[in-house]
């Protein structure tokens, strides 16, 4: 039986799925309160014209209208790629509890790979969650964008 962080990874995968159709890099993130999914977003950099606009950053941004306080203590964010330093940041700011994320990205995961913010904030993490379902979104967009497997993501890989 799929337990609890690998139901919720799924919901973050159905996000980078849709970010898939719609031409983007397919990055999915989805925040959870007391059991209920309460935030979703994915990559949107190319839509937006935002280089910021990273799945963690949209999903905190789908959020933060409906806060009375700018405080996540309590939340746990999924997502289907280790957050970089920017994200990071920004759970941090949020106070963010814990992080689940699905693919290590080691040139610039700011979850223990390239750095480790997240520990070093006290915020727990759990990585490798569908991990290969995660990469494998990745592996098919550029396949499918350059024509070819992309070299691009073999930094995205297994412990
Ligand atoms: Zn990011």
């Amino acid at each position: 039986m799929e337990n609890i962080d690998e139901k919720f990874m799924r919901e973050a995968l159905g996000e980078a799925a849709a970010g898939f159709m719609s031409g983007e890099v397919p990055i999915g993130a989805v925040a959870v309160h007391d059991g209920e999914i309460v935030a979703r977003g994915h990559n949107e950099r190319r839509t937006r014209k935002d280089i910021t606009a990273h799945a963690e950053m949209m999903c905190l941004r789908d959020l933060s209208p409906s806060l009375e306080k700018l405080d996540l203590t309590g939340y746990t964010i999924y997502s289907t790629l280790e957050p970089c330093a920017m994200c990071a940041g920004a759970m941090i700011h949020y106070r963010v509890n814990r992080v689940v994320f699905g693919a290590k990205d080691k040139k610039l995961g700011a979850a223990g790979s390239a750095y480790d913010f997240l520990h070093d904030a006290g915020i727990a993490v759990v990585k490798g969650v569908l991990d290969k379902d995660c990469r494998e979104i990745l592996y098919k967009f550029f396949k499918k964008e350059l024509g070819h497997e992309s070299k691009m993501w073999e930094d995205i890989e297994l412990e």
